[in-house]
């Protein structure tokens, strides 16, 4: 990294004037800045507009006249984190699954949920409602509505009679596709990417048996081939590794969830390697399963009790709620599950595979957005991550994931989305939860949780 001269800093000051914002200068903080680089003292950023223009050690020339300069002396900045699996629409309070909630009020206040703790760029992995959803990223895009910014997988690929199982998500056919042939399932596709979504999502599962059907090999090969007719990527929910198996062999790009059932294999391994999949762990979303019902001592934090909706915090109160969830036949499954999901995080990390990131926060209420995604940095590190490795998978390797290079990580002409943390999580991950201050497209947006309102 060159050293700011004061000439430089003159000359990126002077240019900063296309943009509403008038030129920012950020100093004196630690940056981590995502590419799992250790972090660097005292760095000088220079905001113009919307993305950081110039990036340095540390300087103290005088500024030009109408220069606001911020000094975050003793503070550690991080890039805003990405989730590459959440869902919106599809919450609120305790509720969930209903078509009724997919509007863009009840969107957009989960978006500002996530960005409030510092996730600043989400995907709605299926279940959209196309009439909602791309109007919404539009203007999220141009920074015409306050929230995270958006990307999705349109309405998704279900099955009839099957997954995402029904009495979960009871979404109309506004929110789902659920095709009964190869046909049917290749228009799907064409009908996304004609509507112009991201990716394509589709779900392999039985839902621990619970389903009576599977989605048949010949649909989930008709949309693999189809959405690359249309350069379209596919991003699978699993649960088996059998499944995850056959659909990376088949050319499926993203594991939209961890293999649960199994340790992976050598020659899974090597598979995902060899096809550059990209596995997103959601590590948080066996744990929220059962952990609420045994009210964990972070359960009292402010940075808990912020995220957490008022009936749902109710609910977390609740007795005869926590005493049916410890002794649902469920926990110990979503305890052992949690288990394999650590240990393969581990393994295909450690070999080289694509790592993503994301949760599955909004999709169910106990996966709550925002709270889910500093959580899930935390058991990556129980996983065996350093914490630098999993600041790093949820912000550079998730925008990678999503194929985007403006942003997860901090740099010369990258977008300024940041978060501001009171402590550094270079080396304890839980630092990620000391927000002082979220900022995006080079305004600060948030400031601490505390001051949140779920
Ligand atoms: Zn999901």
């Amino acid at each position: 990294m060159t050293l700011l001269r004061p000439t430089l800093l003159a000359l990126a000051l002077a240019g900063a004037t296309g943009y509403a914002n008038a030129a920012v200068v950020i100093r004196g903080a630690r940056v981590i800045d995502g590419t799992g680089a250790p972090p660097r003292e005292d760095v000088t950023m220079v905001i113009d507009g919307d993305h950081i223009s110039l990036m340095g050690p540390g300087l103290r020339a005088k500024m030009p006249a109408g220069t606001q300069v911020i000094d975050y002396t003793g503070k550690t900045i991080i890039p805003g984190l990405v989730s590459d699996h959440g869902h919106i629409g599809s919450v609120d309070g305790t509720k969930s699954g209903l078509p009724a909630l997919y509007t863009r009020d009840n969107s957009l206040r989960q978006l500002r949920q996530w960005r409030a703790y510092g996730v600043t760029t989400v995907t709605s992995l299926g279940v959209n409602n196309p009439d909602v959803f791309y109007p919404l990223r539009a203007d999220l895009h141009a920074g015409k509505a306050d929230g995270a910014d958006l990307f999705g997988a349109d309405r998704g690929i279900g099955v009839p009679n099957g997954a995402p199982p029904a009495k979960m998500m009871q979404a109309g056919p506004s929110q789902l596709d659920r095709p009964t042939t190869a046909e049917e399932a290749r228009a799907d596709v064409d009908a996304a990417a004609a509507r112009g979504t991201d990716l394509v999502k589709i779900w392999l599962d039985d839902f621990n048996g619970s389903l009576p059907v599977k989605m048949k090999p010949e649909i989930w090969h008709a949309v693999i081939d189809e959405a690359h007719a249309k350069h379209l990527r596919v991003a699978a929910h699993v649960y088996y590794l059998d499944d995850a198996r056959q659909l990376v062999d088949a050319g499926v790009d993203i594991l939209a969830h961890g293999v649960r059932d199994k340790l992976v294999d050598q020659g899974f391994i090597d598979a995902m390697k060899q096809h550059g999949t990209w596995y997103i762990a959601t590590l948080d979303l066996n744990e929220a399963a059962f952990v609420y019902a045994r009210h964990p001592g972070w359960m009292d934090q402010p940075f808990f009790q912020h995220a957490v909706q008022p009936d749902l915090a109710r609910q977390f109160a609740d007795g005869a709620w926590r005493d049916k969830v410890n002794n649902d036949g469920s926990t110990p499954v979503n305890e052992e599950a949690l288990q394999v999901n650590l240990k393969n995080l581990k393994t295909l990390h450690d070999a080289g595979a694509n790592i993503g990131f994301g949760t599955d926060a909004g999709a169910m209420p106990l996966r709550i957005p925002g709270f889910a995604e500093h959580r899930e940095l935390a058991l990556m590190v129980d996983a065996g991550l350093t914490p630098l490795q999993a600041i790093h998978i949820a912000t550079q390797s998730a925008a990678q994931l999503l194929g985007l290079d403006d942003r997860g990580v901090l740099a010369n002409g990258k977008r300024a989305d940041f978060i501001v943390l009171d402590k550094d999580p270079s080396s304890n991950i839980e630092a990620t939860t000391t927000i002082d201050a979220v900022w995006q497209r080079g305004r600060q947006v948030a400031g601490r949780v505390d001051a949140f309102k779920p």
